[in-house]
């Protein structure tokens, strides 16, 4: 068999479809036999049903890890900080133990906006990476860097969006 080329995947933009997507990327592989493992950054308040979904039909082939504390407005950047630093020790380690095919960074690029982590030693890690792993990075905003350096990226562009006419988050549609 040919040796597998990882790919780094971001998805971006200001529509919706961005961590939909990666789920969605990261259940092609499950069903194709790859581990996978899946690290959710910033918005880490309660699971997502894509998370609960995942973890409760694959506990064997899809690690969940929700690396956040909620909403981070409402949050002290202290705590935001300390939350998005662990979760990105963890990444280093998940990415280094050469144990996953996949591994998909939701809502990484905020790392780097909100001047968490630089981009330079997230880019850093991502070189250094087993050969075979995939890596999925979904977030608003990619920067410049992150998008040179990646094999794939899409922008979600919003056209129309339920928000714009006052229809709030709803359950099993927007978490
Ligand atoms: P999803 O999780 O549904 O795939 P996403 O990952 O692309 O969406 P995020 O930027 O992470 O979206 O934002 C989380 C939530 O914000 C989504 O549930 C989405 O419906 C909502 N959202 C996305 N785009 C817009 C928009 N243009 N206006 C208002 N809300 C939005
Ligand atoms: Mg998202």
């Amino acid at each position: 068999m040919a040796t597998t080329q990882g790919l780094v995947i971001i998805n971006t933009g200001h529509g919706k479809g961005k961590t939909t997507a990666a789920f969605g990327q990261a259940l092609r592989a499950v069903g194709q036999g790859l581990q996978v493992c899946i690290i959710q950054f910033i918005k880490g308040e309660g699971k997502s049903g894509e998370a609960l979904a995942v973890t409760a039909a694959f506990p064997g082939q899809v690690a969940l890890h929700l690396a956040g504390t909620g909403f981070t407005w409402k949050q002290d950047r202290e705590i935001v900080k300390a939350a998005a630093l662990e979760g990105w020790q963890l990444a280093r380690e998940k990415i280094l133990s050469n144990v996953y095919d996949l591994i998909v960074l939701d809502e990484l690029t905020y790392l780097i906006t909100l001047d968490l982590v630089p981009e330079e030693e997230i880019l850093d890690l991502f070189r250094e990476r087993p050969q075979r792993l995939h890596l999925i990075i979904t977030g608003r905003d990619a920067t410049q860097g992150l998008i040179e350096y990646a094999d794939l990226v899409t922008e979600m562009r919003a056209i129309k969006h339920p928000f714009q006419k006052g229809v709030t988050a709803q359950k099993g549609i927007e978490f």
